[in-house]
């Protein structure tokens, strides 16, 4: 059992974090975000709401003496700099941070990364980690970046109309809603949704990812 850092609690390292867990090992997340914090520190040995970027913050969490700590930092280019820079001044052992474009790929091999991570071009990996959302219990991949996804209805998206959740990924095509025994083809956009409930949703990947965030966030 090893002592690991996920800094960055998005898709990506929420998934890393909760796969270290399950392999028994004890796992201290971090992100800026309440809400992401909140919603895995039941899963997590340690999860904290705190900026990464502030090295101050990071000692105090002890992250030096982790195994390896992951920067699942993607969007924010510079905080994910900063903060590898910081990690590499405080001596930690192994850093694996991941990447979002060539330019930041560079400068993370330049800071001596061990490992550099590119979810958006591994698709296997991609999809599961993109799609890592509580409410995703299967996917399948087809042809052309093309993916059908089981999705469950859990209670936060509960008395949700159907129209109001697919609003934002409107190139999704949904498939079926099964309610029970019943299995419906032809949908009513108003369709209250209730717990329970099993959608078959199919579409490309982009539009599957802003669904995904938009279920995590209700
Ligand atoms: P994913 O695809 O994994 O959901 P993303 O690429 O859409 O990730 P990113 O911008 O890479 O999103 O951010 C991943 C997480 O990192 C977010 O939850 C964000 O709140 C967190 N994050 C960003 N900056 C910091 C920071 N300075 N300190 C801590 N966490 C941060």
């Amino acid at each position: 059992m090893a002592l690991f850092a996920v800094i960055g609690l998005g898709s990506f390292g929420a998934t890393v974090a909760t796969q270290l867990m399950s392999l028994k090992h004890e796992v201290i997340g971090i992100d800026l975000n309440k809400k992401y914090v909140e919603s895995i520190s039941d899963e997590l040995t340690h999860a904290v709401i705190a900026d990464a970027t502030d090295e101050h913050v990071l000692d105090e969490l002890n992250v030096q003496n982790c195994e390896a700590v992951v920067v699942a930092i993607g969007e924010d280019i510079e905080a994910s700099i900063l903060c590898v820079l910081h990690l590499k001044n405080m001596g930690v052992k192994k850093i694996w941070a991941k990447s979002k474009s060539k330019a930041h790929h560079m400068i993370l091999t330049h800071l001596g990364v061990d490992k550099i991570i590119h979810p958006e071009e591994d698709m296997g990996v991609r999809i599961a980690q993109s799609l890592s959302y509580p409410m995703v219990s299967r996917y399948m991949a087809l042809e052309d970046n093309r993916y059908l996804v089981k999705i469950e209805i859990h209670t936060e998206q509960s008395g949700i109309k159907l129209n109001q959740l697919m609003d934002h990924a409107s190139e999704i095509k949904t498939i079926l809603h099964k309610r029970g025994p019943v299995v419906q083809y032809i949908l009513d956009p108003h369709l209250i949704l209730k717990e329970g409930d099993i959608l078959l949703v199919e579409g490309l990947l982009e539009p599957l990812r802003r669904l995904s965030k938009h279920f995590k966030n209700l």
